[in-house]
């Protein structure tokens, strides 16, 4: 059994090591980001880009 040392995992957004934050599916979102996504603007080009990330997340085997 593989235990980790500690509870931090890769955001697929900002793609840094975080402590805390959603697991979606296989993927981690921190709750830097996740809260970024919220209060981003469905019209701000930063939205689309959290949106690429979340159907990687979402669809993971559409390529495979
Ligand atoms: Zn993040």
């Amino acid at each position: 059994m593989i235990e980790k040392k500690d509870d931090r995992d890769t955001c697929i957004i900002c793609d840094q090591l975080k402590k805390g934050g959603i697991h979606l599916y296989t993927s981690f979102i921190c709750s830097e980001c996740e809260k970024d996504i919220v209060q981003t603007d469905t019209n701000d080009p930063k939205y689309q880009f959290y949106v690429n990330q979340l159907k990687m997340v979402t669809k993971p085997e559409i390529y495979s």
